[in-house]
């Protein structure tokens, strides 16, 4: 008989909610996670608040009280999270990493590293469900130059760019924002976006207005159509709809997405879809590898109030094939 029946690995919002179903169906089962919960939460920007209400956030039936009903911040969701991971006490290793997963007769061996000093640890399970979102791996700048130490794709508190020349590198929403409070911590702002305008880009209406009350001020210069040629130490090249222009900056933020972390699916041949994200059955979220589900970011479901729930199919299908 193997030592689980269900793995988890992961435990973000989806992770923790899968957790708890399992709890509740009485599955024999270990969440394992490389940093602490919600550990994408915790590297998410500080102050950063989320475009969804806390009651579209809250996992498990536990009410996501805030006050005046205000959109949460991600402390106000780590701290709600940590709630209900205490109050669930939940099975979780944190600081654990998943290094690799093994397929056998009877299920799936995890080779995991336990952290800080790479111990290595191994668990035989009936099923293992992927809760490992996409946070983890963004995507990277292709230009001579990126890999330059002056060049992030995440920053933790704005202040840090005072008074810093800082081209902001994406056409989405964490570049929008980004620019926004860079501005707002007195940084002197560049936005880099691909389309003609930035009224085509794929900013939330309040960030787009936002963004734009900054351009009136001279705060935030955008650059379309922009293409990046190089980074060098001291300043960036590039094309855009305002000519070529060399640019002196101090920092180089490329926020320009994220994409699924391939390593512990690839190896089992798990076939993906052209956005990197597991193939699956739509309900039960099984991969086409049996006994591998996946949940949550790593699949199609970005939002955790449709995560959440469907992340309950998974654990029916998986309490159903590990009983049958
Ligand atoms: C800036 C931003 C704003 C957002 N705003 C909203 C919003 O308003 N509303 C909304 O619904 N969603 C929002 N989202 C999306 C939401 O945060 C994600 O959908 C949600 O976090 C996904 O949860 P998850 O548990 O699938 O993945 P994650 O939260 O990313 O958790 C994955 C976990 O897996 C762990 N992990 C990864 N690899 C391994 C491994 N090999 N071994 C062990 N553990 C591993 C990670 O450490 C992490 O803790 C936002 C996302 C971002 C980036």
């Amino acid at each position: 008989m193997s030592q689980y029946e269900l793995i988890i690995i992961g435990a973000g919002p989806v992770g923790l909610a899968a957790g708890i179903e399992a709890k509740r169906v009485g599955l024999r089962f270990l969440i394992v996670e490389a940093g602490t919960i919600c550990q994408s939460l915790v590297e998410y920007p500080s102050g950063m608040r989320f475009y969804s209400p806390a009651d579209e956030l809250a996992i498990g039936g536990y009410p996501f009280p805030t006050p005046h009903d205000e959109k949460p911040t991600r402390e106000l969701a780590l701290n709600y999270y940590r709630k209900v991971a205490s109050a669930e006490n939940l099975p979780i290793h944190t600081y654990e990493r998943v290094e690799r997963l093994e397929r056998t007769a009877h299920g799936f061996v995890v080779h995991t590293q336990r952290l800080p000093h790479r111990q290595p640890a191994r668990y035989e399970t009936q099923a293992v469900l992927l809760c490992t979102g996409i946070w983890g791996t963004p995507r990277q700048l292709t230009v001579p130059g990126a890999n330059l130490p002056h060049v992030f794709t995440r920053y933790d508190e704005p202040i840090r760019f005072w008074r810093k020349r800082v081209l902001i590198v994406g056409s989405g929403n964490s570049a929008g924002e980004a620019a926004i409070r860079l501005a707002d911590a007195d940084a002197q702002v560049w936005l880099a976006v691909e389309p003609p305008t930035l009224e085509q880009c794929r900013f939330r209406p309040f960030i787009l207005r936002e963004v734009l009350l900054r351009v009136e001020e001279q705060r935030i210069t955008p650059l379309t159509e922009a293409h990046l040629e190089r980074i060098l130490p001291d300043c960036v090249e590039l094309r855009c709809a305002q000519g070529v222009e060399s640019l002196p900056v101090d920092f180089v933020l490329a926020l320009i997405g994220l994409q699924p972390d391939r390593r512990l699916i690839e190896p089992l041949g798990v076939p993906l879809g052209a956005d990197g994200k597991p193939i699956h059955d739509p309900n039960t979220y099984e991969t086409p590898v049996s006994g591998l589900f996946v949940a949550g970011a790593l699949s199609q479901d970005g939002f955790i109030y449709i995560a959440r729930e469907r992340v309950r199919y998974a654990i029916a299908a998986i309490a159903a094939r590990v009983r049958s």
